[in-house]
């Protein structure tokens, strides 16, 4: 998720508070962030002796059984260690695939997780991870959590067996707020939904005196993805692709504020096209959202944020690889769909994202899983690269855009690739994420 730079910058940080008024990196950081974005932050909560009640986001996913993507797990390993190594006991709780909330689906336990997880933390849980009984209330369960000894692992069942999970029931938390003396939100992918273990159980906690604080993963989130664009460095770049438009004009609207430019390609870029009056042939288009896309486009025009759209198109008869293909400048005639940008336009993009301090980019500039449909994806995926490397912060948001760059093996190579799809989206959107409320704010702002 993170990446060398970021790793290089905490060391800059580190070497500026030698004899300065702070002793770790993120009370530096947050000492130079305002206010209302600071949660209090796990590794500055003492945890020897305690049970931390972890909310992470390990909806992986399975194969007949198999997890066939373990990224999600990993994601949330360095709290769990922070955890373990200081002395403390974990019960998490997550929720695995959409079951009914009738009780225990066996396609739907987190058994697989469980067996995932104490492999990966190896001899820092040396009893394993406990996932006993068929609910994450049953009275097994209960008992697993209250004979924890420090360094014990329990993994709760999928919390959505219980309809409480997604009703947000009080007493479902307060069920749940009993099992730990602390509550940590790991799961930022899960942020943007207001499900009891997300919000009322931290509430509840708070109530009973508890800390309640953010994650390492949630940290280096909200770091990105709200303090960094709240401080962008200019010039600012959205890149927004994929397939809808109608996910992204919200986002274009609420970027339009804060960027110098805004990129759009993937087929969202044709309705786009489309409200500019040029022939898009069969590409895809939204054709209900023509007239809301002319509002936008005369919209950031008037706020002096250019939005940059395709100039050329790598267009096929059909929508398939083996179809004929030719490149399209300006118009795309009938018969003919653009399925990726054209050369010259990633020449026009890649330059200006090279130029860029701030790139924020959601969305593939193609059809990336079908080559040679994925030319556009990769170029502006490695401009990005070029960009982080000569000091501009990169973040990468989105299900499939993160999906693409990790296919590409390029994910390390940015400041930050988001975990969140839609949660990612609804920050971007500038939504405010309810489950935040409940985290507490700063330990200590020093300096
Ligand atoms: P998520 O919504 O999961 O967060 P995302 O924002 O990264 O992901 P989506 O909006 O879901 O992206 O769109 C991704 C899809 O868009 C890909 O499957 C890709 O093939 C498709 N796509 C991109 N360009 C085109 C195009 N020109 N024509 C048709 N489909 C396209």
């Amino acid at each position: 998720m993170t990446s060398t730079p970021r790793a290089h910058e905490e060391a800059l940080i580190e070497l500026t508070l030698s004899g300065g008024a702070c002793d770790t990196a993120a009370q530096y950081r947050h000492r130079m962030l305002p206010n209302s974005m600071k949660k209090l932050h796990l590794a500055h909560v003492p945890v020897a002796g305690k049970r931390a009640l972890i909310r992470v986001d390990f909806n992986v996913p399975m194969e007949g059984g198999v997890i066939t993507d373990d990224r999600r797990i990993r994601s949330s390993l360095r709290s769990i260690r922070s955890v373990l190594e200081r002395g403390g006991s974990v019960v998490l709780m997550t929720h695995l695939g959409r079951p009914e909330g009738k009780g225990f689906e066996g396609d739907y336990s987190v058994q697989p997780v469980a067996a995932r997880l104490a492999e990966l933390l190896g001899e820092l849980a040396p009893r394993g991870v406990t996932c006993a009984g068929t609910s994450c209330v049953h009275p097994e369960a209960l008992q697993a959590v209250s004979t924890l000894k420090p360094g014990g692992v329990v993994l709760l069942e999928n919390l959505r067996f219980e309809k409480g999970e997604k009703k947000g029931e009080e007493s479902f938390a307060n069920a749940l707020a009993n099992l730990g003396d602390l509550y940590v939100n790991d799961a930022f992918g899960t942020s943007h939904r207001s499900d009891a273990s997300m919000h009322a159980v931290p509430l509840a906690m708070r109530a009973q005196g508890k800390p309640t604080c953010a994650g390492f993963l949630l940290d280096a989130e909200l770091e990105f993805l709200l303090e960094r664009i709240a401080r962008a460095q200019h010039p600012f770049t959205a890149v927004l692709g994929g397939a809808k438009v109608s996910d992204k004009l919200p986002t274009i609207h609420n970027l339009m504020q804060k960027v110098d430019r805004i990129i759009v390609g993937g087929a969202m870029a044709y309705t786009l096209l489309r409200a500019k009056g040029v022939s898009i042939g069969a590409s895809r288009v939204e054709e209900a959202l023509v007239d809301q896309s002319k509002e936008i486009l005369a919209l950031a025009q008037s706020r002096g944020c250019e939005i940059m759209l395709p100039v050329d198109h790598l267009c096929s008869s059909a929508f398939s690889a083996e179809s004929a293909r030719k490149v399209c400048a300006g118009a795309i005639e009938s018969g003919w769909m653009g399925l990726d940008i054209g050369p010259a336009t990633i020449a026009m993009f890649t330059a200006a994202i090279r130029a860029s301090r701030t790139v924020v980019w959601n969305g593939p500039m193609g059809v990336f899983e079908m080559p040679p449909f994925d030319a556009g994806t990769r170029a502006i995926a490695q401009a990005a690269i070029e960009a982080t490397q000569t000091g501009a912060v990169t973040i990468v948001g989105g299900g499939d855009t993160a999906a693409a760059v990790e296919e590409f093996g390029l994910a390390s190579q940015f400041s930050h690739v988001s975990t969140g799809g839609g949660a990612s989206l609804e920050v971007l959107e500038g939504k405010h994420l309810q489950c935040l409320d409940a985290l507490d704010g700063p330990a200590t702002v020093l300096g």
